[in-house]
């Protein structure tokens, strides 16, 4: 549907969502700039440095049980002397040859020992001897000098997002402060002349602008800061004036509404009077019209409106595109789970589909993905009622029962 407003762009074939994806990827640079934080502010932020081990994991041998250290050769006699007592943070005295030491979990074994004997298999005698059982394995309950690592080795790549256990590992070692990539500043508005906060009331024609919210919340789960725009009068001014705010203010623009090509849909021919329009159809449902360019260097992505087409296409082009620009490399691809279907596909579409859907156990116990009743992209309530989208190649017909790829929502957020 060429019209007034499309600017003497070429008309083109659609773009599968791989191509679309490889093209926007291809201009994802990650931003410079890094910063030496906390490990608790490290949380959520990409790593810019590797983490090297400087000492070995365990740093000495020490004992995985509460128990007695021993000599495994002395415990042919079935009882011995106790001749120390080794809490976890205290030193050891070498082993007195024909004793054993009473050792908690964590304490270093003395030299000499080369087996701990589980308390629970032991009897303490009254007079300081224990009795030990028949059978003994030698080298049990002992956690090996650097049996985890060695001092020097990489324990964190640069790249990576860091979660609970990225820092703990960090910290296991003795690093207080990592090096991250800087936060991404994010700029964000909402397209729209029916658009109004939520608090206010409606009035005639007026709906809720649920997009800032979903904005700000994928965002912040990304660990971006937000730059929030607002709502944005369905004007060339308006939007060429947030545009070029936020192009100067953040390092990512996001847009939703008014990406398509009608009169009242001002984002693409801003854009490309600003700057530069790259990309603009993509052969998917929902959010056809993905609007992908740059103002000077900082790149925009615009999202059609209706607020589902806007989560699908944040969750499958915007969100690698920010990690990218975050820092991250690899980049984690969505896993897919394959499933039964629940429903019959008779009629694919040309353009990739992706419905609302969660999977649920059939009467044998397997899982079934189920969709929404309704496709409509207008529909939130279709994402707080399923836990994934299920993906639905274009041009593959189907029938209940065979498999499909199911994308949960664990996948996609953050
Ligand atoms: P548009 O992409 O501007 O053509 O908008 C498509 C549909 O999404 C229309 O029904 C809009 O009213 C709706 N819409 C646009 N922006 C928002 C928003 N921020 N929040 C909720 N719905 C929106
Ligand atoms: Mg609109």
């Amino acid at each position: 549907m060429a019209g007034a407003h499309d600017c003497g762009e070429p008309a083109q074939p659609p773009l599968s969502v791989e191509a679309a994806l490889d093209l926007l990827l291809a201009e994802a640079r990650p931003v410079a700039g890094t910063a030496q934080v906390s490990l608790t502010d490290s949380l959520g932020r990409v790593l810019a440095a590797p983490v090297v081990s400087p000492i070995d994991q365990p740093a000495w041998d020490n004992s995985a049980m509460d128990g007695y250290a021993l000599r495994a050769a002395d415990a042919g006699t079935g009882v011995l002397p106790v001749s120390q007592r080794i809490p976890a943070g205290s030193s050891a005295e070498p082993l007195a040859p024909g004793t054993a030491a009473r050792i908690f979990t964590g304490a270093p074994v003395p030299a000499g020992a080369d087996t701990v004997v589980v308390q629970e298999a032991c009897e303490v005698l009254d007079d300081a001897r224990v009795q030990l059982p028949a059978e003994i394995q030698p080298g049990r309950n002992i956690r090996r000098r650097g049996e985890q690592l060695r001092a020097g080795e990489v324990i964190l790549t640069a790249g990576q997002r860091l979660g609970p256990q990225h820092l703990a590992v960090a910290a296991s070692v003795g690093a207080a402060a990592l090096t991250v990539h800087r936060r991404l500043r994010v700029a964000i508005f909402a397209s729209g002349d029916e658009l109004v906060e939520p608090g206010a009331p409606l009035g005639p024609g007026q709906i809720y602008n649920s997009n800032r919210t979903l904005f700000q919340a994928l965002l912040a789960g990304l660990g971006c800061e937000v730059l929030d725009l607002g709502i944005v009068a369905d004007t060339r001014d308006a939007t060429k004036a947030a545009l070029a705010d936020g192009a100067a203010h953040a390092d990512l623009v996001l847009a939703s509404g008014g990406v398509s090509v009608g009169e009242e849909d001002h984002v693409r021919p801003a854009v490309a009077e600003l700057g530069r329009l790259d990309l603009w159809s993509v052969a998917m449902r929902p959010g056809r019209p993905l609007a992908f360019g740059h103002i000077a260097d900082t790149p925009f992505i615009g999202s059609p409106g209706n607020p589902v087409s806007l989560f699908v296409t944040f969750c499958l082009f915007a969100r690698p595109f920010i990690q990218r620009m975050q820092g991250m490399d690899p980049l984690p691809a969505p896993k897919r789970i394959r499933a039964a279907a629940g429903f019959d596909w008779p009629k694919p579409d040309k353009r990739r589909e992706y419905q609302r859907a969660r999977l649920r156990a059939d009467t044998a116990g397997d899982p079934l993905v189920e969709v929404f009743a309704s496709r409509s992209s207008a529909d939130l309530t279709s994402l707080t009622w399923a836990d994934g989208l299920v993906e639905l190649v274009e041009h593959q017909a189907f029938r209940a029962g065979e498999p499909v790829s199911f994308i949960p929502f664990t996948e996609l957020l953050p």
